[in-house]
């Protein structure tokens, strides 16, 4: 089949033109159309292919166009297998969904521009790039990067937007190219299109790109992060730069609505607002300690002694490991208390601890509860704790573990 003729190569702001269909057929099991000419951009050099409609010649019928994807130099239109397609020879309307394109063309030049920018400012070349849906990143082959760099990069890339540079693609001979100072090599041995911003960036690229710099309209970085050993750049252009700053605002209010401050203030709010919380914090752990404390004491007093020890048993779900210590400590501080303390909800966690005058060693009642549960656990003479196995044999573990603190 013919290679297709690519209307968006001479004129990126074509949105409509009429065309034959040359090929029905499919696109990797999607029903697909080839014509003779066709200004939809396929999916390809990172930039996402153009969606649209095409219609018959009298208007009548309206196919939408979901993807485009080239193959051999063909373009295909994915169509949706709903309704029948025109067939091979009719005469279409292909109309682009412009506001879609437009938005592609402001994210992929300034991919351009930013590109330059990065290597004008930090030496700090593209490896790679992607558009998305919400933003467009490129991978730098470096391994750090500065707030003061990426301030450079993009006051650079802003600048070369505003002075408006004309904008130029076009197809080179080897000689001519032999005379660009082409950012990188070209991926393309013949027919190699060359995208002139200015006298910024050259590039060998297949994509579509306003007429002049000022188009892209504004960059603005979101943020960057390491990605295996190079920085990945977070980037937005042009409306969607407009989007990101609706977004950030809407959220800025929201919180300094909650926090009844002016959002300017938002980081001193927010500064002031943990400090508060550290500090009740800190005041809960402690009252709730002193509780401990007391609650130790009431359940050591409510168990009878037996032989001079007091085994007491207590289990708290929802209590952390530290927590749990604790309490077996207060107990273990009094006469002759033996405290058997256990928690967690999903996983068990058992602390055993004996005062000093009990004799008795924790680490032998710990593993009479362990052997029960098919848990695992350790410690001191004074104090171990253990824990898994299966928490519905809890109860019987406890009870084993009662028993063998009684025998010691
Ligand atoms: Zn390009």
């Amino acid at each position: 089949m013919e290679p297709t003729n690519r209307l968006y190569y001479d004129d990126s702001y074509l949105t409509q033109f009429t065309a034959r269909v040359v090929a029905v057929g499919e696109y990797r099991g999607r029903p697909a159309l080839a014509l003779d000419r066709s200004a939809f951009y396929p999916e390809g050099g990172g930039q996402p292919a153009d969606h649209g409609w095409l219609t018959d010649a009298d208007s009548r019928q309206r196919w939408a166009v979901q993807d485009v994807q080239s193959d051999n130099g063909v373009v295909w239109h994915i169509m949706s297998d709903d309704e029948p397609l025109p067939t091979a020879g009719n005469s279409v309307i292909g109309q682009i969904d412009w506001t879609r394109r437009f938005d592609h063309m402001q994210q992929h030049c300034g991919q351009h521009i930013l590109t330059a920018a990065f290597i004008a400012t930090c030496n700090a070349p593209t490896v790679s790039f992607h558009l998305s849906e919400r933003s467009v990143t490129i991978d730098l082959a470096i391994s750090t990067l500065n707030d003061e760099q990426a301030q450079a990069a993009k006051a650079w890339a802003n600048t070369a937007i505003w002075q408006n540079l004309p904008i130029q693609a076009r197809f080179v001979t080897p000689t001519e190219l032999a005379h660009i100072p082409l950012r990188k090599p070209p991926t393309v041995n013949e027919q190699v299109r060359v995208v002139s911003i200015g006298d910024i960036d050259h590039s060998a690229c297949g994509g579509t790109h306003p007429a002049r710099s000022g188009e892209v309209g504004a960059i603005a970085i979101l943020g960057w992060s390491r990605q295996r050993g190079m920085i990945r750049v977070e980037f937005v252009c042009g409306g969607r730069v407009i989007a990101a700053l609706h977004e950030r605002d809407r959220a800025a209010r929201g919180a300094a609505a909650v926090l009844s401050v002016g959002w300017t203030e938002l980081p001193q709010a927010i500064a002031r607002l943990q400090e508060t919380q550290q500090a009740l914090q800190r005041e809960l752990t402690q009252t709730q300690r002193e509780l401990d404390a007391l609650r130790a004491t009431q359940w050591y007093t409510q168990t009878p002694p037996v032989d001079g020890r007091r085994i007491v048993t207590v289990t708290l779900p929802t209590a952390s490991i530290e927590r749990l210590r604790s309490i077996a400590g207060f107990i273990a501080e009094l006469p002759g208390g033996i405290a058997i303390v256990a928690g967690g909800t999903e996983r068990v966690q058992i602390v055993v601890a004996c005062a000093a005058d009990t004799g008795a060693d924790a680490r032998e009642i710990l593993a009479a509860g362990m052997s029960v549960l098919g848990g695992r656990g350790g410690g001191q003479m004074h104090l171990a704790q253990g824990g898994g196995g299966q928490p519905a044999a809890l109860s019987a573990a406890l009870a084993a573990m009662v028993e063998r603190a009684h025998r010691d």
